[in-house]
């Protein structure tokens, strides 16, 4: 087992990463500001570019130039979000999440109260 203190690798980094992303879009206003909706697709096309995993970075630059980010409701950036994770998780044969499941996973916790 490696020190705690250790760079992150691949791995760890994504599953860091998804974690903040995820949270992020499931406290996102419901209802932005046009401001706030132009910086969160900002954030996105800066983070493309400076996600340090380089083929990472690429392809998700690549698709997120087919899908822009969603930014006009919390609902609709959690469901692109979670479309852009399942589209990593499809490229590496992972089993693809159930998006209707977004915000139990991420914000409010399973329905089974197993997060309480
Ligand atoms: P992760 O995929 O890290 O997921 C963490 C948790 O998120 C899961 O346990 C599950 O509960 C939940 N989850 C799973 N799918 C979804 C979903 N669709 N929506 C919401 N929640 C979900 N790795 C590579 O090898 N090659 C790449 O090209 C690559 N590109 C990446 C691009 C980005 C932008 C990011 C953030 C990561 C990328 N990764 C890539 C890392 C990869 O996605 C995983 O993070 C890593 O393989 C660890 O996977 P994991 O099985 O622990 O779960």
């Amino acid at each position: 087992v490696k020190p705690a203190d250790c760079p992150l690798d691949k791995d760890d980094l994504g599953r860091s990463t998804w974690g903040f992303l995820h949270s992020m879009a499931s406290y996102y206003p419901d209802k932005p500001t046009r401001r706030q909706a132009e910086d969160m697709s900002k954030f996105f096309n800066i983070f493309s570019q400076f996600y340090p995993c380089e083929p990472c970075a690429l392809d998700f630059q690549e698709d997120i130039k087919k899908h822009p980010p969603k930014t006009d409701s919390r609902d609709h950036l959690a469901q692109w979000l979670c479309e852009r994770h399942n589209t990593v998780n499809r490229k590496l044969g992972k089993p693809l999440f159930d998006c209707s499941k977004i915000h139990e996973r991420w914000r409010d916790g399973w329905k089974d109260g197993s997060c309480d």
